[in-house]
């Protein structure tokens, strides 16, 4: 079916609280007629996804320059050009991933064949943030599609205009019998929370992660939570500096910060700290000029809580570069602060914004110990040109994923795993790994009926015994 001839969605045919368990309820039923098990069906809701990525790619960027002021350059790279890229991957391994993996069969169970088989969960909801509020609803959907499941999205509300575009086009593409988008808060978050899913994958918070577990575990509902943290970067004495301070600069203010892998705070060897401190003084003007707030590269803040939450953050360090707020125009400067205590509050909270603390250790098994004291972060980053030295930092702290010499650039590798541990969330998606989210390894072990020992029957007798125990 073209796009155009897809069922319109009015705004009177958006879901509302009441219509949710409806809702749910009929893609259950859509579900068990089988619709979304061929491969052919996957198949041509993917293509059908990249399709509207890549037709309504000003739509999405127009959108999230509304949301975020986000320059176009990384809304493509983030968003309308991370999913098509993903849909590609996928789509071409698919085929593969879906076949029946053949497993021996042990002799006391012959004649018998046995199997593993991947099968769709169900309907599964995902839920997703603000802060790439395209690519974090659309990159799980497309495991979800792949392994055929049905799918509830719910964009974040904090994100009006990103949440519009998707309640308004992902009908018009996907099937609409097997796809929908449910635009709200909290109150439809909740409702639909209530509703029994084979799945539930939610990227956003801890303090929401804890209301989503609860509420999966009524219906003993699988997870996925995608969740955030302080991710620490790690500036050894032999980095090389002025590449260091670019790739931070890069990943710290992409977003204006609001990146889950964001470089939360620096821990950098004191010996390189006022050179490090000049080099991300340089880049921050290279990248965004005189006058960041002129800028046409750099994002702004969500909304206006968020923006006084990261003013008051500004008072527990001395910015030495940035500083500079504008309520009226949610902007905050590219910042770096020193002098910051660890247990003031900029160190304590995940920041998601634009200010970088820096503090100086006095070598790397201090910068380990810090890392090793608190709650395990979504990435971590080590800069440094001595391979021992990275690897004893790998090897001595856990987190969700790692760079050694450069920031959120492992997201870019559809074979890497994307997800956190401990504080950071559970569970991984991206590639295969998606497409193993969405999929229930079903054991099957096939037999005749030609041939039925009697071997495990009773009456058991000692002869019985001695033969089993030589066959398994
Ligand atoms: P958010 O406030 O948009 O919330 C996320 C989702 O939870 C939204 O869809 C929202 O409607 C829903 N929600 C909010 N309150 C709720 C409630 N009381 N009950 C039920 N549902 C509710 O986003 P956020 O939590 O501010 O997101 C920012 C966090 O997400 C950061 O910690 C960031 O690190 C993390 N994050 C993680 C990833 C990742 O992939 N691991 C990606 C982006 C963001």
């Amino acid at each position: 079916m073209a796009p155009m001839d897809a069922p319109q969605i009015t705004e009177a045919r958006r879901p509302g609280v009441d219509q949710i368990p409806a809702l749910v309820d009929e893609l259950r039923r859509t579900f068990h007629t089988g619709r979304t098990r061929p491969l052919a069906w996957r198949r041509e809701q993917l293509r059908r996804l990249a399709q509207m990525m890549s037709e309504r790619e000003e739509i999405f960027i127009e959108a999230l320059r509304e949301d975020l002021g986000r320059p176009r350059f990384e809304s493509w790279i983030a968003e309308t050009g991370f999913v098509p890229n993903e849909i590609a991957h996928v789509s071409k391994r698919l085929a593969r991933w879906t076949k029946p993996k053949k497993v021996p069969t042990p002799l006391a169970l012959q004649p018998g064949k046995s199997r593993i088989v991947r099968e769709p969960l169900g309907v599964v909801l995902i839920v997703g943030p603000w802060n790439y509020p395209i690519q974090l609803v659309l990159s799980p959907l497309v495991g979800a599609i792949a392994a055929g499941n049905c799918a509830v999205l719910k964009p974040s509300e904090l994100a009006p205009a990103s949440s519009a575009a998707l309640a308004e086009w992902v009908p018009k593409y996907m099937d609409p019998a097997c796809v929908r988008v449910v635009e709200g808060g909290v109150p439809e978050t909740q409702t639909l929370l209530d509703q029994r899913f084979d799945h539930i994958f939610y990227t956003g918070g801890g303090t929401v992660a804890r209301i989503v577990m609860q509420a999966a575990s009524k219906h003993l509902t699988p997870v996925t939570l995608e969740l955030g943290g302080k991710s620490p970067c790690i500036v050894d004495r032999d980095a090389d500096v002025e590449v260091a301070a670019r790739r931070i600069v890069w990943g710290k203010f992409l977003n204006a910060g609001q990146t889950c892998v964001a470089p939360d705070y620096v821990l950098v060897h004191q010996d390189v700290e006022k050179p490090l401190e000049d080099m991300l003084r340089e880049t921050i003007h290279q990248f965004y000029g005189d006058d960041p707030q002129k800028s046409p590269d750099y994002s702004r803040i969500i909304n206006a809580r968020h923006h006084a939450r990261l003013s008051a953050l500004l008072a527990d360090g001395t910015a030495v570069i940035g500083g500079v707020t504008d309520p009226a125009d949610r902007y905050i400067a590219p910042t770096v602060l020193r002098d910051v205590d660890p247990s003031s509050r900029v160190m304590q909270d995940e920041i998601f914004g634009p200010i970088l603390p820096v503090l100086p250790v006095r070598d790397v098994q201090e910068a380990v110990d810090f890392v090793y004291d608190r709650p395990k972060p979504l990435a971590l980053y080590v800069f440094t040109r001595n391979a021992a030295v990275a690897r004893h930092v790998l090897e001595s702290t856990s987190s969700g994923g790692a760079c050694v010499n450069d920031v959120v650039a492992h997201l870019g590798v559809p074979e890497l795993p994307f997800g956190g541990v401990g504080d950071s969330g559970m569970g991984a998606y991206h590639g295969r790994l998606s497409f193993e989210t969405f999929s229930h390894r079903k054991a099957v072990l096939e037999k005749g009926t030609r041939v039925d020992p009697p071997l495990r029957y009773p009456p058991y007798d000692a002869a019985k015994e001695k033969w089993a125990r030589k066959l398994v």
